[in-house]
This record gives C-alpha cells, structure tokens and sequence, in this order.
C-alpha cells in the first residue's frame, strides 16, 4: 500500500524511521504521522535514490513499493550478490584485441557485480580454427556452424564475443529467459544491455540470421579491410591487426 500525506498507523513510524537512518534533516519525529514534514524528507530522499532496476524514483512524496524498496536497502541489503568471475572466460577475454581487452574485461567485471552468471565461449579465433569449423558440416562431419571462413568473421581478429549462462551447477545454458538472480529480468538482456550500452553491435539485433550469444565492436573496419590488413601484415608482434 502506498503511504502519503494524511497517513496515520505504525506503517508511517516505520518510514520516518528509515528518512531518519537515511539521515533526514532536520531529523523527523517518529510519531506515525505522515505530515508536510515527513513528505518533504521523503521527496528528498526519492531524488537521490533510485528503484531495484536503476531508474530514478518518482519524487512524488508518496512511499509506494518501490521508495519502500529502496528506503529498506539500508537495513536489509539486497544488493545483488556478486559473482566471482569465471576463470574460463577471463582467460578468453585476454585474447581479444588489444584495443577491446581492457574495456571487455571491465565490461565482463560489471557483469559479475550485478550478479550475473556469465560464460565467455569465444572470443580470438584463428584463420585455422575459423576453417576448422567451417568446414564441419561441408567436408567434415557434424552440423554447419558457420557461413564465414578464414578472415571472415571479427572473431578472426580478436574484435568478438560469444556467451552463455553458466549454471550453479557448472553447466552451460543458453536459455534466453532464465532469471537466475530473481531479479525480474532476463539475465540474458541484462548481458546484453551491458554490453550495448559501451557500444557493441549484439548479434540478436541482426536482421537476417540473428546471432544471441555473439557482440562485437568493429571500429567501423570491414573483416574485407581487416584482411587486407592482415594479409598485409600490418599487425603488431602477437599478429593483432593495427587499427
Ligand atoms: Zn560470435
């Protein structure tokens, strides 16, 4: 139920307790009485603090879920629990770019801070292991995994990613709607929004064969214009392109 100016009963106390650990000033008093007083020390609390999803609260004066939500973080946190970064995929991630290396790491950080179980399944792949898979399915066994060959994939070029969900239990999952930390939101979209909002192209965006497990960050180079680089040999001494 939503509290507001006029409220009366041990439900008001409470939130003029919580402005008072939040450090209301001038301190309330804590008489149950949801006057002009407590109002204006809730709007000021609702300005700086934001709701379980990072979006701004509503400076409405009004103590609804999600002011309560975000009043109770002080006494009962339930902050995400962060996870301990996945050996696998840091080691991956070391591979990328070094133009991309840095800030994917410091992207991959972010993800384990809010919670997320996440496995890097890819990210620098040869001109040999790129054709290696290309040709399963054409002249090797297995199913077709790919249309690109050698240099024809940012991969090739240390430029992108591909993930998973990585199960409590240590298997891999690449189910698009788990909510594994009950938050309400996909973990898989939070993945993405992370990773879209420093500017990568997400492979779900694409509009021909979508690719959900696949981000990269091209710099506005063509995998053409990176293999004219690359059969140039402008790369750097551990054979990364220059760009
Ligand atoms: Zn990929």
């Amino acid at each position: 139920m939503a509290l507001k100016l006029g409220h009366k009963g041990p439900e008001v106390k409470r939130i003029q307790e919580l402005l008072n650990l939040h450090g209301a000033s001038p301190k309330l008093l804590e008489d149950g009485d949801f006057g002009p007083r407590t109002q204006a020390a809730l709007r000021e609390f609702q300005a700086g603090h934001f709701d379980r999803f990072g979006t701004g609260l509503a400076v409405d004066g009004i103590a609804g879920n999600e002011t309560i939500w975000a009043l109770s973080q002080l006494i009962q946190p339930v902050a995400p629990a962060a996870v301990q970064p996945d050996a696998l995929s840091l080691q991956r991630l070391a591979s990328l770019h070094p133009k991309l290396r840095q800030e994917a790491l410091a992207l991959y950080h972010e993800v384990c801070r809010r919670g997320l179980h996440i496995r890097i399944t890819a990210a620098l792949r040869s001109f040999q292991e790129q054709d290696r898979l290309y040709q399963q399915g054409r002249t090797a066994p297995g199913p077709r995994v790919t249309n690109a060959k050698a240099g024809q994939s940012y991969h090739n070029f240390g430029l992108a990613i591909d993930f998973c969900l990585l199960l409590p239990s240590g298997q891999v999952s690449w189910d698009r709607h788990a909510d594994l930390d009950h938050n309400g939101q996909a973990d898989w979209e939070e993945m993405v929004f992370v990773f879209k909002d420093a500017g990568w192209a997400w492979g779900g965006d694409w509009t021909s064969i979508k690719d959900y497990p696949h981000f990269e960050k091209t710099f506005g180079l063509s995998t053409a214009q990176l293999r004219a680089l690359h059969a140039a040999g402008t790369c750097d001494h551990d054979g990364y392109v220059l760009i």
